[in-house]
């Protein structure tokens, strides 16, 4: 059964480990986020039997995300496997790309095409500040390497934050004019324990995009599905910019998507801290058609709050890592 005033809900995002290799301060900062222990966490066999009843209450395409993705190990099996699950049609993946340089070739034999990649400076330096970590430089061979592979597209993420990165928004968008990277722009939302958010570092795409008119012509693309809640600009007629505004511009309405947390937990909501224990039923011997039962009534349930810039929650229990961004 589906509720008809919204879309369809056939996206599920999921965290496969809280582990990360980089401490971006507004993430994951060195010391503040405890991680959990390996059992704590879905095993692949889990994660595919959560896919297999997802797909039979109609979901189509699985992002992996984190933590960082990468740093699980055999990835690309996983990959594999969850290709091969009937009814589901895409299989994507969201990484710091850290380690993507030596990764890149099992993952795309394995049959990965889109990959998100995130980047909030082209400056090694402020790499380290914002990440507290070197690997500019790895990220940047890791990018060639998927662009040389044939990943397509390869979405470069970057989170703009005031007296951060703002004053980076034309190098990047120059970028997307040089590279077949489509360069996507995100607010910075006020999400998990101490992330240092404050109004005075919120950077509206509003205004991203009347600093970025100083290059040329934005002109907008007709939205397709894969855009996501981004909009879409051609810059100059060749460059593409994504604008993702989720504080401007609430787009519960149109959310199709769920997240599974590393531990196991369906979270319908990225802003409510409402969660359903999928593990606990994984591993109490419950069967397919309860694991079904479960999503199903999740689907039913989702909420979707309706919320301004004003109505967001400061903070929640979770940060981003133990989401799933
Ligand atoms: N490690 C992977 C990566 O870096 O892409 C996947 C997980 S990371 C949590 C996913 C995305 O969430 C990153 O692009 C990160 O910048 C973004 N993110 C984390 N906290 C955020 C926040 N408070 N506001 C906006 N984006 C955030």
């Amino acid at each position: 059964m589906e509720n008809s005033l919204f879309p369809k809900v056939d996206y599920l995002r999921i965290s496969i480990t809280d582990r990360c290799n980089l401490r971006c301060f507004y993430c994951q900062p060195s010391g503040e986020v405890p991680i959990f222990h390996p059992h704590q966490i879905l095993s692949y066999e889990e994660i595919l039997q959560v896919v297999q009843a997802a797909a039979k209450v109609g979901f189509r395409k699985i992002r992996l995300t984190g933590g960082e993705p990468l740093v699980r190990r055999d990835l690309h099996q996983l990959i594999s496997r969850l290709l091969a699950v009937p009814g589901i049609e895409e299989v994507t993946l969201t990484t710091n790309g850290v380690l993507l340089e030596d990764l890149a070739s099992s993952l795309f034999t394995a049959g990965l095409r889109r990959i998100n990649v995130s980047l909030d400076t082209l400056h090694p330096l402020k790499f380290y500040r914002i990440t507290g970590n070197n690997f500019f430089h790895r990220v940047r061979r890791g990018l060639e390497k998927a662009l040389a592979l044939g990943f397509e597209p390869i979405k470069i993420n970057m989170v703009v934050i005031r007296g951060i990165n703002d004053d980076e928004l034309e190098m990047f968008a120059r970028w997307s004019l040089a590279t077949p990277f489509i360069v996507r722009f995100i607010e910075f939302m006020p999400i998990g324990p101490r992330n240092g958010w404050h109004p005075s570092k919120f950077v509206s795409i509003a205004e991203i995009g009347s600093r970025l008119n100083n290059l040329g012509t934005l002109s907008p693309l007709a939205p397709v599905a894969s855009d996501g809640p981004a909009q879409v600009f051609l810059l100059n007629s060749s460059g593409k910019i994504g604008l993702i505004g989720p504080l401007s511009h609430c787009f519960c309405q149109s959310c199709n998507r769920m997240r599974l947390t590393p531990e196991g937990r369906l979270r319908p909501c990225l802003l409510s801290d409402q969660e359903i224990d999928v593990r606990g039923l994984l591993r109490g011997n419950g069967s397919e058609d309860d694991l079904v039962r479960l999503l199903d009534q999740a689907v039913l349930t989702k909420s979707r709050p309706v919320r301004s810039l004003e109505q967001w929650p400061q903070s929640g229990s979770r940060g981003m890592s133990r989401i799933g961004g």
